[in-house]
């Protein structure tokens, strides 16, 4: 008789919970993944598809405490924050509001340039070697500067970067750009190309890794919601869900935004607020950039696909609020107006949004459920869960075979929030 395979059972399927899924099944194990609604349905599917190794800062950085006072007042800002005395959302404003320090900030950028770094070594093996479709393009990301004051404050950021993180961009005059990419409108004061960015197609990524994944073996479980866990002595025994109960050996919490409330049941505080975004994705006008591009000035984000293309943008801090208003939509075409020629079609495609999890320090929770000898968080990736999502699951999977993480992660230690 062959020896029967520890099971892991993986609750949320966003591009976190399929990431962890493939690191686990390389280890031999057997997985499940369960998602109350689809299998990358949720935050992993209408995000901008940029896996950015330059995003180094956090957004728990100096400035971002004034902008969020100053959005509290005005819904129309691609910041806001909705006035609330909800005590756990004042709670993470406050604990965010103690983060936006200068010597926070680099800490934090340290451990996330630790992590972005090795997800992009990761990418290269699933994509290069293993050949995964999900229209990745090594094309670099190109922030867009539309004013000279603008293009000198990105040039001394851009300095800093270099000198702090070893990141740096290619400087590109406004006189240039219409020679890098003709979709761009004459005028704009120039541009810088971090090279080491790329881009992929977030569903397409998802749906390809799906498949084959379930080709070998690990099953998904659709519209399936987890709603408590069983317990007995400082373990899991089953999760409770809107099939019955679900036993496996390990347990794995990786539902995103959602994770507050489940949180509790795997004993373990994880403060995460929706940071609601939205993007609208359009048939490719005649003229489509080549490039994914973002513009600093209008935080907007344009990412060019195979068969369509795509402005995502905002942060609003709104709860879980599922409406997606025309206003926000407009607006977000509107943004790329003063940048490109041909900013928006008439065919929309598909209009979305997606809650980001957000924690108050800017960093994912990865590692052991303090206090459960068989329960493991992957979640809270903030604005970065594409990017970050291969690393994620390798070091899930060292964790629970047991091995020594292959990469330091102390700093995403679940158990944290606890403490603060
Ligand atoms: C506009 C926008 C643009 C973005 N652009 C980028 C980008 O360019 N690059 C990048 O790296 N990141 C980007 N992000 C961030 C990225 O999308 C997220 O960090 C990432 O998708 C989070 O993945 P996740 O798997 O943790 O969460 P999700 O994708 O939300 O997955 C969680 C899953 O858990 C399920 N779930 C929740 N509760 C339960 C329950 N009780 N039972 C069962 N299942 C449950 C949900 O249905 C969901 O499918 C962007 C986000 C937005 C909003």
């Amino acid at each position: 008789m062959p020896e029967s395979r520890k099971h892991v059972l993986i609750l949320g399927g966003g591009v976190i919970g399929v990431a962890c899924a493939h690191y686990l099944l390389e280890e031999g194990l057997e997985v499940t993944v369960v998602d109350q609604k689809t299998i990358a349905g949720a935050c992993s599917h209408g995000n901008c598809g940029y896996v950015c190794p330059s995003h180094v800062l956090p957004l728990t950085e100096p400035a971002a405490l004034k902008v969020a006072l100053q959005s509290l007042f005005r819904p129309s800002s691609p910041f806001y924050v909705k006035p609330t005395l909800d005590p756990e959302t004042l709670k993470w404003f406050w604990q965010f509001a103690k983060r936006c320090r200068h010597r926070v900030m680099m800490r934090s950028g340290k451990h996330l340039k630790a992590i972005l770094d090795a997800s992009m070594l990761e990418y290269r093996k699933l994509v290069d070697r293993d050949g995964l479709s999900c229209q990745w393009r090594d094309s670099g990301l190109l922030y867009v500067l539309k004013s000279q004051a603008a293009m000198k404050g990105f040039a001394a950021t851009d300095r800093w970067l270099s000198q702090e993180f070893g990141v740096s961009a290619k400087r590109i005059e406004g006189s240039e750009l219409a020679d890098l990419d003709p979709a761009l409108r004459s005028g704009l004061a120039g541009a810088f190309l971090y090279q080491s960015d790329t881009m992929l197609r977030p569903d397409r990524l998802c749906q390809a890794w799906r498949q084959r994944l379930e080709q070998r073996g690990v099953r998904f479980v659709e519209h399936c919601e987890v709603i408590s866990t069983q317990q007995e002595q400082g373990g899991i025994t089953a999760v409770i869900t809107s099939h019955g109960p679900m036993k496996a050996d390990t347990y794995l919490l990786a539902t995103g935004a959602r994770s507050g409330a489940l949180g509790k049941a795997f004993h373990c505080y994880l403060p995460i607020q929706p940071g609601k975004g939205y993007s609208v994705t359009m048939s490719r006008p005649a003229l489509c950039p080549t490039y994914p591009m973002l513009f600093p000035e209008h935080r907007v984000g344009v990412t060019p696909f195979e068969e369509g293309y795509r402005l995502g943008s905002m942060m609003e801090f709104v709860g879980f609020n599922e409406q997606i208003p025309q206003g926000r939509i407009r607006q977000l075409m509107e943004s790329a107006e003063p940048y490109l020629k041909q900013p928006h079609t008439p065919e929309v495609i598909e209009t979305w949004y997606g809650w980001r999890p957000m924690t108050w320090d800017s960093l994912p929770a990865i590692g052991p459920a303090p206090g459960l000898h068989n329960a493991y968080v992957a979640t809270g990736h903030n604005m970065l869960g594409l990017s970050m999502a291969p690393a994620t699951g390798r070091l899930i999977a060292d964790m629970v075979v047991g091995r020594r993480p292959f990469l330091e992660a102390v700093a995403f230690d679940p158990a944290r929030f606890e403490q603060a």
